[in-house]
């Protein structure tokens, strides 16, 4: 059966002819002769009803086919065309009547990638806070994200839902934070992640680099004054160290705080930076003047001297609001200084939570994956049969599945390592930068496996592709943390190249 044929009209494939414009614009005034509609009930039968002709006219074919489902809810009047060839032909189809027969992610599709039963690993309340985390993601987020995800844009409106998640604050206690054990935090990390990877960077920054930064570095009179809000989503973080010269050697930075009465100058420029261009609260990392030290600083949202914009044309996290931002003498009053950041050393303890959170977002993404395509195998038939029955692709299925649960052994066990104060830098180095190269291997599974639909963020998994390129670079990309594990094992550091030729330099 072909994809035309749930129509029931032979004469449907006609829709592939090219009409010309004029003509299309004329189709269109007939296009009442002829009405194939959605029904509400159900995505896979589309309801035809002829008001006149059943033979209809050749210029109807195409008019018949743009009326249904489209985006804007428009009707098919010649809607989405501009004369000066800005925007040519109608708007696309919904999803569901262009290819209806397999479900695209808006409607997630249920777990099927926890085949060794990580549950069984998990305390009860770690338990019940992933489920709860997941429903919400499913009903809330899967909807939405890949028209927020298209336009680059965040869903400013979902935040009072992705408050109800309990998740902002993550292992902090008190302050209004959840408290939650570094596993349960990490396990709701992966939940956010497998149905949108930018919902979980944006939960990430602000709550395990911002607030995180806050409670270990932070004095009780800004813990106080910045957590509770912030653990309630009604205030927003990010977190700067990034600068446009200093990316894997950040520890470099030149960002300058100056010591002025009654508090700091800071001047210099950041990048990458998300939630920055919307932030109320931005932690930043500058180079004290006098001491050459690394200090931290709460910068407020509209302080004198302070442009955050936004970085376009990201192919991945495409939601997420990453901004370069310029510091011209931007004051913070002393009270906003951090007390515990006087050295790099000092945020190495944020960035080791963090750099946990970071190795689940491959983890999530991949479960998020391997569920869209467990489905659509199932529900897309070529050649007679569901695609899941074919040898080539249940072997490519199994090898994401077994991917998946080395690592959320690998993840859980850093967890461990972590609670039981044992872990190393190089744990959680190697756990981000292994958990990106084996996600990086299911991600490209899952696009072959769903063929053209394989690049279209409707079935996730293009999205998913895309998104987990920027996590596979930041929180040290998967080469600084190979070399912090590799220094870790064998007592030698490699990040500096033993020596350059002078004539090169
Ligand atoms: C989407 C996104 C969000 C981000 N969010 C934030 C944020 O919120 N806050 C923040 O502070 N930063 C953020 N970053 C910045 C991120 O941490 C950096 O991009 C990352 O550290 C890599 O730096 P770089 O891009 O300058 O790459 P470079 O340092 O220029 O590296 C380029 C390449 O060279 C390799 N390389 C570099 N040095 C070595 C070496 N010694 N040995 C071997 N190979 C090496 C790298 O592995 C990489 O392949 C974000 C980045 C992205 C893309």
């Amino acid at each position: 059966m072909g994809p035309y044929d749930r129509t029931g009209f032979p004469w449907a494939q006609s829709v592939l002819v090219f009409v010309p414009y004029k003509k299309r614009q004329a189709c269109a005034r007939e296009s009442d002769t002829l009405r194939l509609f959605h029904s509400s009930s159900s995505r896979f039968a589309p309801t035809l009803s002829v008001s006149s002709s059943a033979s209809p006219p050749a210029c109807s074919r195409s008019s018949a086919h743009e009326a249904p489902g489209r985006r804007d809810g428009g009707e098919a009047s010649g809607d989405g065309r501009e004369e000066d060839g800005a925007k040519v032909g109608l708007p696309a189809l919904d999803i569901s009547f262009a290819f209806p027969q397999a479900t695209p992610a808006s409607i997630f599709p249920p777990s099927a990638s926890d085949y060794y039963q990580l549950d069984d690993l998990l305390t009860t309340g770690e338990q019940s806070i992933r489920k709860k985390v997941r429903a919400i993601m499913e009903k809330e987020i899967a909807p939405i994200m890949t028209v927020y995800w298209e336009k680059a844009e965040f869903p400013f409106h979902a935040i009072p839902k992705l408050s109800t998640l309990g998740v902002a604050g993550g292992t902090i206690k008190g302050y209004g934070c959840p408290g939650l054990s570094i596993t349960a935090s990490a396990v709701t990390m992966a939940e956010i992640a497998r149905v949108d990877a930018s919902c979980s960077t944006f939960v990430l920054v602000h709550s395990s680099l911002a607030m995180v930064t806050i409670a270990l570095c932070g004095s009780e009179v800004q813990k106080q004054k910045y957590l509770p809000p912030l653990a309630q989503l009604t205030a927003i973080g990010c977190w700067a160290l990034t600068e446009p010269n200093h990316g894997s050697d950040a520890s470099s930075l030149i960002t300058t705080a100056t010591k002025v009465p009654g508090g700091w100058h800071i001047d210099g420029q950041k990048r990458w930076i998300g939630n920055s261009t919307f932030a109320d609260v931005l932690l930043v990392l500058a180079r004290n003047a006098d001491t050459k030290q690394l200090n931290g600083f709460i910068v407020r949202k509209g302080a004198p001297g302070l442009k955050a914009t936004k970085i376009e044309n990201k192919i991945g996290l495409r939601m997420v609001q990453n901004g370069d931002i310029v510091f011209n003498k931007v004051f913070v009053p002393e009270e906003d200084r951090l007390p515990g950041v006087n050295s790099f050393q000092d945020i190495s303890k944020v960035l080791a939570i963090s750099r946990v959170m970071v190795a689940w977002q491959p983890i999530g993404i991949s479960m998020g994956v391997f569920d869209v395509c467990h489905r659509y195998l199932k529900e897309r038939k070529q050649f007679g049969a569901p695609l899941a029955a074919f040898q080539l692709n249940q072997e490519k299925l199994v090898r994401m599945l077994g991917n998946i649960q080395a690592m959320l052994l690998v993840g859980w066990r850093l967890c461990k390592l972590y609670e039981s104060g044992k872990m190393t830098p190089g744990h959680a180095s190697l756990g981000k930068g292994w958990t990106s190269r084996m996600s990086r291997e299911v991600v490209s599974l899952g696009r072959e496996l769903l063929g053209g639909n394989g690049i279209l963020a409707d079935f996730l998994v293009a999205k998913a592709f895309c998104d987990l390129e920027p996590i596979y670079s930041y929180e040290g990309t998967y080469d600084i943390n190979s070399l912090v594990t590799g220094r870790e094992i064998t007592g030698i550091a490699s990040f500096k190249p033993a020596a350059l030729p002078k004539a090169r330099l």
